[in-house]
Parts: C-alpha cells; sequence; structure tokens
C-alpha cells in the first residue's frame, strides 16, 4: 500500500522528473500515474506563461528525438529563433504558441511530456529536455522521457491560426458543444461502449482515462453500456456531466495541479483496495480492461 501521503497528481510530477522511475508508474505505490489531459494539459501550457513577450535567442533540440517525428528540429530552429512568445492556448490535449508573424509551435505530450521554465544557468538542461527556448534569464523547456510527445511548427501566410487547428472539434468545456452534437455523436456508434466512445477524441477532445471513468461513475453510469441504450433523458445529463467535470477539472487542475475533491472517483480509482467514495456506499471499487484500457467503477453504484 502506498504511504507516501503525496496527493496523485504530486506523486506524477515526483515520477516525472526521478528518471530512474517509469513516468508511467510509481514503482513504490505501484499506483498507475495520470497520463495527460485536458486540465493536466492546460496547468503545463501554462508553465511557459513567464516567455510571454521575451524573444527566443536559442534553441536547443536533440535532433534524433521521436518528438520531431512530424517535424523536423531543424524547421523548429529555424521558425523559432529570433521570435518572440506572444500567445499560448490549449484545445483538448494538444498546445499551440504563437510567435508572431504566422509562426506557430504546437505540442503534444504524449504519456510522460512536460513543460516547465528554468532559470538559465551554466548547467545543461537534463537529458530528457528535448526542446528548449532559451530567451532572456530563463529557458522554457519541453521534457519527455519517454518520448510519446510530439512537436510540429506551422507558418500561416496570413498569421492567423493554422487550419487544422481551426477544424478541431468544439471544446468541450464551451458551448459550442451541445446536446445535439454529443445525441448525433452517439447515434452514429451505438454498440460502442460508453466509457471508450468517451476516449474517441473526435468529440471528446481532452478526455483520457481518468475523466472518462469519473464521467460514468458521477452519472452512475456502468462504463460497458453500449451507448445505444442510453435514454434521452441519460444523454442530457451526460451532456451536463461532460461540461461540468471538464469545467472543474480546468479550475482545480489546471492552474495549480491540486487534486480534486475526496468526493471524486479520481482520488480512490488508483491502488488496489480503493473504496467507492460515495456516501453511504464504500463497496470495493472493480478495476479491469475494456477495449485495452484499464477502467475503474463501481459495481454497486454503477449497474
Ligand atoms: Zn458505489
Amino acid at each position: 500500500m502506498c504511504t507516501s501521503g503525496l496527493p496523485v497528481h504530486s506523486l506524477m510530477l515526483t515520477a516525472t522528473l526521478d528518471f530512474n522511475v517509469s513516468p508511467a508508474f510509481d514503482l513504490t505505490c505501484q499506483i498507475p500515474l495520470p497520463m495527460p489531459e485536458l486540465a493536466e494539459v492546460s496547468f503545463y501550457a501554462r508553465q511557459w506563461e513567464a516567455g510571454l513577450g521575451r524573444e527566443v535567442r536559442e534553441v536547443v533540440t536533440h535532433p534524433v528525438a521521436r518528438i520531431y517525428r512530424d517535424c523536423p528540429a531543424a524547421t523548429v530552429t529555424k521558425e523559432l529563433r529570433g521570435r518572440h512568445l506572444d500567445s499560448w492556448q490549449t484545445h483538448g490535449k494538444l498546445m499551440l504558441f504563437g510567435f508572431g508573424q504566422g509562426r506557430w509551435l504546437s505540442l503534444h505530450l504524449g504519456m510522460s511530456g512536460e513543460l516547465r521554465t528554468d532559470p538559465v544557468t551554466d548547467a545543461a538542461p537534463d537529458k530528457h529536455a528535448h526542446l528548449v527556448l532559451v530567451m532572456d534569464e530563463i529557458r522554457l523547456v519541453f521534457s519527455d522521457p519517454r518520448m510519446f510527445g510530439r512537436v510540429t511548427v506551422d507558418v500561416t501566410s496570413d498569421g492567423g491560426l493554422p487550419l487544422w487547428w481551426r477544424e478541431l472539434p468544439p471544446a468541450i468545456h464551451q458551448d459550442a458543444f451541445d446536446a445535439k452534437l454529443l445525441g448525433d455523436f452517439l447515434e452514429r456508434h451505438p454498440r460502442t461502449p460508453l466509457k471508450t466512445l468517451l476516449l474517441d477524441q473526435r468529440c471528446f477532445p481532452g478526455i483520457g482515462n481518468w475523466m472518462a471513468d469519473e464521467i460514468c461513475w458521477q452519472l452512475r453510469m456502468a462504463p460497458a453500456i453500449p451507448t445505444g441504450e442510453l435514454s434521452q433523458k441519460q444523454i442530457g445529463a451526460l451532456h451536463k456531466m461532460i461540461r461540468r467535470i471538464a469545467s472543474e477539472a480546468l479550475r482545480i487542475i489546471g492552474t495549480d495541479w491540486s487534486d480534486p475533491p475526496k468526493s471524486w472517483l479520481f482520488l480512490h480509482r488508483w491502488r488496489d483496495g480503493g473504496l467507492c467514495p460515495r456516501r453511504g456506499c464504500g463497496t470495493p471499487l472493480l478495476r479491469a480492461e475494456l477495449r485495452g484500457r484499464t477502467t475503474c467503477w463501481c459495481p454497486r453504484c454503477q449497474l
């Protein structure tokens, strides 16, 4: 049993900072650590805010790192050196940083990526820092031990956002993500288990494993229920819950990396022996693979 007493999010940070520890698992506690989802991505993007208005003096890359599989490191260097960071935004699990005159750097954190801002020192960045933007006094670091993350640079002739970014599906915490859009998507995939469908980034950008489990648990819906069996009333409740979980996660985790309340499934789902936190329940939680993803649920509350 884990005795560290650290919040789950702290464990994630600890693991990614200790390069002898697999970033996907805390080996001491045997707790699977969360991969970046909507709110974690927002938190990490915010870590580069200190660079706003500053010039990129130098770009340090590891050219053979897998994160450059879609865009050569030399292109990143060429397009960003001498530019000023002037904006950042996120969409689901994607980040977009603007450098003026139509230069856009997009990042995906993959399984273990993180962004941070370090002071400039004589010491070289750590070996997992595959992209470093050196500025006056600070350097913006993209570190990714497992290199499932990715980096791309777009240059737009009109200075506007890249076309592919403008064509992303509506963000799940905004009004454009409405009940009709959700209903239409469910209708096209009636036999897919609810949990599995919630992981589909074409309709639910930013939802990952823990958010999908949380949504099902809070709705008292079995994660394996085919979406075609949901009533209109249940679809309406699902729509409200998706927006609520997304907004709360962004507010709680996305700003300062806090853990959600103990009344959520979140803090109880990671370890063996976890109990359902719903008042009056306390049933041992179950975990099993559902379409290849570890899923946690309460067999009493979620029928
Ligand atoms: Zn329960």
